[in-house]
């Protein structure tokens, strides 16, 4: 013997039919099936005993998908139940709201809390198919930025923390579910031994011709018979021109010879009548929580809402040195980033080969550095130039990063490839010539991993910090800014690499700041001075380009180091201070 219902553990409709179960005294285990249309096929067809529609809620309306299954299926109405559906946002352990950008719900709860979902202006709604599913998939992702709305229950069967109370536009809403049965129940079936209760309930689905005073034609049958109309609603009839349906909710049982009687009569009245059965009718408040007073929507709001930024009219509050004082450290892997840190991550510009990744891997672990870059996606000039290996390099880097028991770093260039990269590379680095796409940084804001921002070719220091702001703003704090070089009328190196943009940088922002000779100057000789002065001037840790044969790289062969040049500059760094910015102004 079973119940069923839609969902998946955590579900309203699993509390709603555990709750009627065990009223009655019935043992029955209760299981969830993916839609409601296989839960009524299952009940109709009598391999469940019971099962349960939700049909309305108070404040979103009737659930026509609920009555349409009724008027559909073999199902016999057996009681009404109505239950107080007490949302709560839900979030992993260490999530904190004003950190949520996407909330997990059914359609009809985020209709249920339109006016806190507005609220959260920093945060969008998604649906999906129940509140069980919504918590379970927060629980699977363990991304606090991502939230679910669902009951106290489900919190507890998935251990999610609740970060607002509150959360549906008015708490005294509820639902009304029907629990029902097979219209041709086995003997067996214990629905069949629960007794009729003192005030039953009549559900149906009517049409009338459409012309004046047909409606109140059939609705003056009830009042000719003295039944009291509890629920009245329409919806176009697709496929009859102008003409609509109505459902019906009215207090009596279809064996009363009064109800009876004013079907009958009905019957005439109307066009099609489908009668979907009689059913215990819900006394009393409705079943949950009823301890929260009704409060006006805005306190409610104002409440739940996160606390204004604290520099709003700033482009980039959250990357503003105001924001976290002491400054940002990050830890990838057993690397940290951040003040009184020097990182240094070298590798070459694209991944050749793997020989070539498993070798330069080898040899710059060897020489002290504590991260591998290599590129997959590489952002060329002319689409003739070499693209890079896409994918197999990406797996390519990701084995060097294991061999060798380095963190890597490889480029994203479209929002496709973030959440593939994400799952195989340590931190995503965002080129100089997407420092502004907007839609690329949102994405990477959304990713769990860390994000290397490169300064734009044509950027302010201040257009970086707005861009390093996106991603931020889509709660990933995970950011290192990185000066590479921007242009000037100079032509004498690849780029200028504007060495004033670290202290800048470090007094205006919070986050990490590194520096890319390589590509700053694109001169191998080049390189040497300006990663002992870049080390000088207060950078966090340097990006360096690093190729076993510099002649022969695919890409950017005029700035690679040897493997010994490599070793140089380690060697030299460890003679210069890194300089902590002790006058660094909040
Ligand atoms: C790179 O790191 O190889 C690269 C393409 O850098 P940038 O975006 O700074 O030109
Ligand atoms: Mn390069």
């Amino acid at each position: 013997m079973t119940a069923v219902y839609q969902g998946v553990d955590g579900a309203y409709s699993q509390l709603v039919l555990g709750h009627y179960l065990r009223e009655h005294g019935i043992e029955m285990p209760t299981v969830g099936l993916p839609s409601f249309r296989e839960m009524a096929t299952a009940v109709a067809g009598s391999r469940a005993d019971a099962g349960v529609i939700p049909i309305e809620n108070a404040i979103v309306g009737t659930v026509r998908e609920g009555y349409d299954l009724l008027a559909e299926f073999d199902l016999e109405p057996v009681a009404e139940i109505q239950w107080r559906t007490d949302h709560r946002l839900l979030g992993v352990r260490g999530a904190e709201l004003r950190d949520v950008r996407e909330v997990l719900a059914h359609p009809l709860v985020l209709a249920e809390c339109g006016a806190f979902l507005a609220g959260l202006d920093h945060a969008r709604a998604i649906p999906c198919e129940d509140t069980g599913v919504a918590a379970r998939e927060v629980a699977r992702g363990g991304n606090p930025a991502i939230a679910a709305l669902a009951s106290p229950a489900a919190a507890a069967i998935y251990d999610l923390i609740e970060l607002a109370t509150h959360c549906s536009d008015d708490p005294r809403t509820y639902s009304r579910f029907l629990v029902v049965r097979p219209r041709h129940a086995s003997h067996a079936n214990p629905l069949l031994a629960v007794g009729k209760s003192a005030r039953r309930k009549t559900s149906l689905i009517f049409s009338v011709e459409e012309r004046t005073g047909s409606l109140a034609g059939a609705l003056s049958i009830l009042a000719a018979h003295a039944i009291n109309g509890d629920k009245l609603e329409s919806k176009p009839y697709l496929g009859h021109g102008t003409e609509r349906v109505f459902y019906v909710d009215f207090d009596g049982d279809v064996d009363d010879a009064n109800v009876a009687s004013a079907l009958a009569d009905l019957k005439k009245a109307c066009k099609t009548l489908t009668v979907i059965g009689s059913y215990d009718a819900h006394i009393g408040e409705p079943i949950g929580r009823n301890d929260d007073p009704p409060r006006a929507l805005v306190e409610l709001v104002r409440e739940i809402a996160p606390p204004p930024a604290p520099i709003a009219d700033s482009p980039f509050p959250r990357v503003a040195r105001a924001a976290n004082p002491p400054g940002t450290t990050l830890q990838i892997g057993g690397v940290r980033v951040g003040d009184g840190e020097f990182t240094i991550v070298a590798g070459p510009c694209s991944v050749e080969s793997r020989e070539q990744i498993l070798d330069t891997a080898a040899a710059v672990a060897a020489r002290g550095a504590v991260m591998l870059r290599g590129g997959a996606f590489k952002p060329r000039t002319s689409p003739y130039a070499f693209q890079g290996l896409g994918w197999e390099g990406v797996s390519l880097l990701a084995e060097a990063g294991r061999a060798s028991g380095l963190p890597t770093v490889s480029e994203v260039m479209t929002i496709d490839q973030v959440e593939r990269m994400a799952a195989q590379i340590d931190v995503l680095q965002i080129g100089a010539r997407n420092m502004q796409n907007f839609d690329l940084l949102k994405a990477v804001g959304r990713c769990g991993r860390p994000v290397l921002l490169k300064r734009g070719l044509a950027a302010t220091v201040d257009e970086l910090l707005a861009a390093a702001e996106y991603i931020l703003s889509e709660g990933n704090p995970n950011v290192i800014l990185c000066e590479r070089g921007i242009r000037t009328y100079e032509t004498a190196t690849r780029n200028t690499l504007d060495l004033s943009a670290v202290p800048v940088l470090r007094e205006r922002s919070h986050l990490p700041v590194w520096v890319d000779p390589s590509h700053g100057v694109g001169v191998r000789r080049w390189v040497r001075p300006l990663c002992r002065a870049a080390k000088a001037v207060g950078a966090h840790g340097l990006l360096i380009e690093v190729h076993p044969n510099p002649p022969e790289a695919k890409s950017d062969k005029d700035q690679a180091l040897t493997f010994d040049d490599f070793g140089a500059i380690m060697r030299d760094l460890a003679q210069i201070d890194t300089w902590s910015h002790p006058q660094v102004r909040v």
